[in-house]
């Protein structure tokens, strides 16, 4: 998106801190610092009332050296080329910090989702694929749903490249409804996976969360479903949630289905009865115990950081803390479950629903639920050791985690 803060520059400047404590050869550095390939391309897609409109859309393929590129599909007005290399570069840290046979990547088409009709989405993502389907498959790259996406377009996408083959290629995508090969329990897996490592964050700070106040700050998929997890499985109160044109406070607690409801009605979270108006950045300072942004990259900054009263900020959405920013929740005191480790469930289960894909047969969501938890807390622990090993802040343990593991099989596969 567009900002004043680059996210490339930002996921590298990250990368840097780790390769310096690891010591990483000059040359490793160099070849991790860069996205391995990039695909540009222009979509023309006729429009409702006829008109052809020409999209660009970009697939950036950041490294695949653990294994094929992993990563969604972004439908926003401001992606540019660098936020897709950055959600890129976070995607091969993610996968390698869950220890997951995957490379990263990540797409992009720069378009106006709310917008367009159902037709005009329709064929902009079959044109998506008609494109960069030519460096997609099974054991090349597989993407999935992001922001703005769903398992609708996943569909469409997946038929599309089918076409394409002339034969049914479902592990070519995930995030698929069920009845084409999807998994169960991917849909709320992004929040799911979310409620686990925060679980594990409080066993370690000895909180116990029950009746604790959280904040969320986006509606999408992993904010609603944060919302109602939250609930269910850690026992917070939600006490303020948003969207991108604002957010609600209630001292109380919020219902998660009532809020969704008004939502799915009015379209957006504010005015919900019996709530204050809040802003977005009044929402990220509010005095709660958890608090966790579920929308864009660059909400926390050097900025806003040091009004941040959370104990544990529990990162859903990609990128929402700056580098500099950091520094000052670790010395504040805040206990940061980075982008990579809290929203992992997501492509965790979307892993799931590839080897599922694979040997054309699915598991029950208890085994979904089971796999998922143990990945996430074994990745979790991984951090936190690292963390009090080298006295670091999560993110760069995270980093030093994933970064030699991904390091190592560029070495052993003798690329540097
Ligand atoms: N878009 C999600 C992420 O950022 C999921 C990726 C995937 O499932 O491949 O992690």
């Amino acid at each position: 998106m567009k900002n004043e803060i680059n996210p490339f520059e930002n996921a590298q400047r990250q990368l840097d801190i780790a390769a310096e404590i690891l010591k990483l050869d000059p040359g490793m550095h160099a070849f991790l610092r860069e996205p391995m390939r990039e695909l540009h391309v222009s979509l023309p897609v006729r429009m409702d009332d006829g008109t052809v409109k020409v999209f660009k859309g970009f697939r950036v393929q950041y490294n695949d050296a653990r294994g094929p590129c992993k990563g969604g599909i972004r439908f926003h007005p401001e992606e540019t080329i660098d936020t897709v290399r950055a959600l890129a570069a976070w995607m091969t840290w993610k996968c390698a910090l869950l220890d997951l046979p995957l490379g990263g990547g990540k797409g992009g088409v720069v378009c106006e989702p709310k917008k367009m009709s159902k037709g005009e989405l329709e064929r902009l993502s079959r044109a998506y694929i008609r494109q960069v389907g030519r460096i997609l498959g099974p054991e090349m790259d597989i993407p999935a749903p992001d922001v703005y996406t769903d398992a609708q377009i996943m569909a469409w996408m997946m038929d599309e490249f089918s076409a394409m083959q002339g034969h049914n290629v479902p592990g070519v995508i995930t995030g698929k409804p069920l009845c084409l090969g999807g998994s169960c329990g991917r849909s709320d897996a992004t929040a799911r996976g979310g409620m686990y490592v925060i679980r594990e964050a409080a066993k370690v700070l000895g909180i116990d969360l029950k009746g604790k106040t959280a904040a969320i700050q986006g509606y999408g998929n992993a904010g609603q479903f944060a919302h109602k997890l939250g609930q269910e499985l850690l026992g917070l109160k939600v006490v303020a949630v948003s969207d991108s044109r604002g957010g609600i406070y209630c001292e109380a607690g919020l219902d998660p289905e009532k809020v969704m409801e008004h939502k799915a009605t009015t379209g957006s979270v504010m005015d919900f009865p019996g709530c204050t108006n809040i802003t977005n950045e009044e929402l990220l300072t509010l005095d709660v115990r958890v608090l966790i942004p579920a929308a864009l990259e660059n909400q926390i900054t050097e900025k806003n950081a040091s009004q941040i009263r959370a104990k544990i900020l529990a990162e859903l959405a990609n990128g929402p803390t700056t580098t500099d920013a950091d520094g000052i929740l670790y010395k504040n005191g805040v206990f940061v479950l980075p982008d990579f480790l809290c929203n992992a469930g997501g492509v965790t289960v979307s892993y799931f629903e590839q080897v599922q894909n694979a040997y054309n047969y699915y598991w029950p969501i208890e085994e979904v639920y089971e796999k998922l938890d143990k990945k996430m807390t074994a990745a979790f622990h991984a951090m936190y050791e690292m963390a009090q090993a080298y006295g670091v802040n999560n993110r760069v343990a995270a980093y030093l985690v994933a970064v030699s593991r991904v390091a190592e099989a560029v070495r052993m596969r003798g690329w540097v």
